[in-house]
């Protein structure tokens, strides 16, 4: 399973509707600094929901939303919902029908070859909103979350590794280190439950 492409509507600096198309095996991004390019990164984590943990760059969700005045505070005008679809391609299976149709609650959920999950956030005047769907239908981040640990994707992961990720794990003391490795070798789930079934 891989990213088949990134849609970005009013996400932080993409103030239009814009495509990104991602490669099988390898795609880079290139450009100027203060261009996007970790803003697209920062759309994959919002999207999937694995933002919270792996550090979304924004202090609040509201300024994901793309604000035309984002250097001046004072401006605060435009569209004020943003929302990132990841496309994945799972056309060899990774993820089997049944598993969508139970995340989704639905067997409404179209051809499972791609998989889309569309987050979104609204802000109203006192508040704000986000919502998450997986192939159109509306879900729960629970439901995000469960899926894509079944592809192997978690929020405590490594699948994505962020700027400085690689200065902290050299840093770090042999003890913490060996937490990543078991993380990534999938024996801290274990840990977990078993801790947990100690508790019970
Ligand atoms: P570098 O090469 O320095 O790492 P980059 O290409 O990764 O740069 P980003 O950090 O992705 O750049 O983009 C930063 C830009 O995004 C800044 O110009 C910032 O003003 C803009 N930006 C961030 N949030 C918003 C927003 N809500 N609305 C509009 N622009 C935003
Ligand atoms: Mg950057």
């Amino acid at each position: 399973m891989h990213i088949n492409e990134l849609v970005l509507d009013d996400f932080k600096s993409f103030g239009r509707k814009t495509r990104i198309p991602f490669y099988e095996d390898f795609t880079v991004i290139t450009g100027p600094n203060g261009s996007g390019k970790s803003n697209i990164i920062d759309g994959v984590l919002f999207a999937l929901g694995l933002a919270r943990t792996r550090g979304i760059r924004a202090e609040k969700l509201t300024d994901l939303i793309y604000n035309p005045g984002h250097e001046d505070d004072t401006e605060r005008s435009g569209p004020r919902e943003a929302s990132v679809t990841v496309v994945l391609d799972n056309s060899d299976g990774t993820l089997d029908r049944s598993q969508v149709v139970n995340a989704a609650g639905t067997e409404d959920v179209g051809d499972v070859d791609e998989i889309a999950v569309k987050r979104r956030v609204k802000e109203t005047e006192d508040n704000y909103y986000s919502y998450y769907y997986l192939n159109g239908r509306s879900v729960n981040l629970s439901d995000i979350r469960d899926l894509l640990a079944q592809a192997g994707v978690t929020p405590e992961g490594y699948n994505v590794v962020m700027q400085g990720d690689v200065t902290e794990i050299i840093n770090m003391s042999a003890g913490e280190r060996r937490t990543i490795i078991d993380e990534i070798a999938g024996v801290a789930e274990f840990d977990a439950k078993k801790e947990d079934a100690y508790g019970e």
